[in-house]
């Protein structure tokens, strides 16, 4: 069944109430009615439910599409502090390898193909490196502490972490994917680390005062 230009699933059978589900990857739309359920009922109940299908479907794309591994080929769009950019790939092995910002586009120069990916992480990690010493100082200033080390990594599950006997926080590198106010998030949340390890009450406490709208950012950033 087409509704307003989405195919929806329809299966007919044994069960007592009439449902709806989306499914990852694509946003498939699928309904389970009871049997004998006549199309247009089912037409009227998709339509009943039209705007949360369509933020579940959203929602369910953007996800998929962070998520998808790249490939690092032109076209393909990559995030840099929450904006959008196309990656331009130039393989031009007689010119210096380098990343530059040019209008819409990320464009890579790189001698050999296979390059891409590294030298686009050290551009990442050079963005990032800017805007996080910046907001060290800045935070060290307000808590009072000093942080001895700062680290980048890639890292798969975490988007810092500190070792408060060491003073020493690694920041993810993929957090140059991520809006500002969430990159300033996270520096705060580690530094309040080198002031309380855990997340204790008190961890909170300093938190919600220094940056009022954490849970916000800290939603945005899964
Ligand atoms: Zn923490």
């Amino acid at each position: 069944m087409l509704i307003n230009n989405v195919e929806i699933a329809v299966q007919r059978k044994n069960i007592k109430s009439i449902h709806l589900s989306v499914y990852p990857p694509q946003g498939t739309v699928k309904i389970s009615a009871p049997l004998g359920t006549s199309e247009s009922y089912i037409k009227n109940f998709a339509l009943s439910k039209w705007t949360w299908i369509t933020e579940k479907r959203s929602q369910i794309l953007t996800t998929y599409k962070e998520s998808k591994e790249k490939e690092y080929v032109s076209g393909e769009s990559h995030l840099l502090f929450g904006t959008e950019y196309r990656l331009l790939v130039l393989v031009n092995p007689n010119e210096a390898q380098n990343v530059c910002i040019d209008g819409d586009y990320i464009k890579v120069t790189v001698k050999n193909k296979e390059n891409v990916k590294s030298i686009l992480e050290d551009f990442y990690k050079v963005q990032l490196q800017e805007r996080v010493e910046r907001f060290v100082s800045k935070w060290e200033e307000v808590l009072k502490v000093k942080c001895e080390g700062i680290k980048y990594r890639t890292m798969k599950t975490r988007w810092g972490s500190c070792i408060p006997e060491k003073k020493s926080i690694t920041f993810n590198i993929s957090l140059a994917q991520k809006d500002i106010e969430c990159v300033e998030y996270v520096v705060v949340h580690e530094l309040i680390h080198l002031i309380e390890p855990t997340h204790s009450t008190n961890f909170y406490r300093i938190l919600e005062k220094n940056i009022p709208n954490w849970k916000i950012l800290r939603e945005r950033m899964n």
